[in-house]
């Protein structure tokens, strides 16, 4: 059988069609602004087959579910949008909305790092933070909406967050954090490695993480920053859930060890518990950036008629 998944964040959409079990297609489209079903059917219709016979959506934001509602989203437009039931519609085969960590938290325990895992966390690195529950095998949810961590007061009266509230973990742990602590140290230090390497344009997490790979040691060390803060976040989930496991996906989740050597480093130092505890194994998403799109298509898998 074939299915699609998609997986739309706040900049970038991503995805891919499944034929039996397999990946067979995939694309990444920008995010443009506008009406957020027209921006689904764009990444669908990529990678479009007539014999699709489901397709799953992840999106980053508040998802109401079954009813496939996206309620809100600090970083995509619209709200209260039925996009299950739009979608339905225009592509005449039945349709999941789940939120983007959700289907990831999917992806991974069929195909990534949480096969045979009962009990992990989710969480997702990018424009912000989302996360996942999973509890005997399944989502947790609560009533809806459970896992949007990347909201938590990480910092009193710190930075604004695009969610409207200040000291959100996702601000000072993600793909912008980043950037803006690149920002900073470049206009500190105009003759330093940064500003020689990227000069006075537009930069992106990727480019800071690359110049971090390209060996760049100020880039390194911010990266170092970022996972510390991560860790720091980490540990309080730790202390609620005790997984077994916790994925590290994303964008910014897939730079690995100079990201996650550090939030293991924090975490063991801020977990309470000390040496009579071990902590659990922090890993990187086995399935990648992908994990959300493939997620959605194994979800769309097991909800057509
Ligand atoms: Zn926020």
């Amino acid at each position: 059988m074939s299915t699609i998944g998609i997986d739309i964040g706040g900049s970038k959409a991503l995805a891919v069609r499944l034929d039996d079990g397999v990946v067979a297609d995939e694309r990444h489209t920008a995010t443009q602004r506008g009406p957020l079903v027209d921006v689904a059917l764009a990444a669908i219709r990529g990678v479009w087959t007539d014999d699709v016979e489901a397709v799953g959506v992840g999106i980053a934001g508040l998802v109401q579910w079954p009813e496939g509602v996206f309620a809100w989203g600090p970083h995509v437009d619209g709200t209260d949008v039925p996009l299950k039931a739009l979608l339905e519609e225009e592509l005449g085969v039945p349709v999941a909305v789940d939120n983007d960590a959700n289907v990831a938290a999917f992806g991974e325990r069929v195909a990534g790092a949480a096969r045979g895992f009962n009990d992990f966390l989710l969480v997702t690195l990018g424009t912000g933070i989302g996360g996942a529950i999973v509890i005997d095998g399944s989502v947790f949810r609560g009533e809806s909406f459970a896992g949007e961590w990347g909201h938590i007061r990480h910092d009193p009266g710190g930075l604004l967050c695009d969610c409207g509230k200040r000291g959100c973990w996702e601000t000072v742990a993600s793909g912008p954090a980043l950037v803006r602590l690149a920002r900073e140290v470049m206009s500190l230090n105009p003759e330093g490695s940064l500003a020689g390497r990227f000069g006075s344009r537009a930069i992106t997490g990727e480019d800071v993480t690359a110049a971090a790979d390209a060996g760049d040691e100020v880039a390194r060390g911010l990266v170092a920053e970022v996972g510390s803060e991560l860790g720091r976040g980490l540990a309080n989930l730790i202390a609620i859930f005790d997984p077994e496991l916790v994925i590290v996906g994303g964008g910014l989740g897939s730079v690995g060890e100079s990201l996650l050597g550090p939030a293991r480093r924090v975490a063991a130092e801020a977990l309470h518990g000390g040496n009579h505890r071990l902590l659990p194994p922090i890993l990187v998403a086995g399935a990648g950036p992908r994990s959300g799109a493939i997620g959605a298509a194994y979800l769309a898998s097991t909800i057509r008629s």
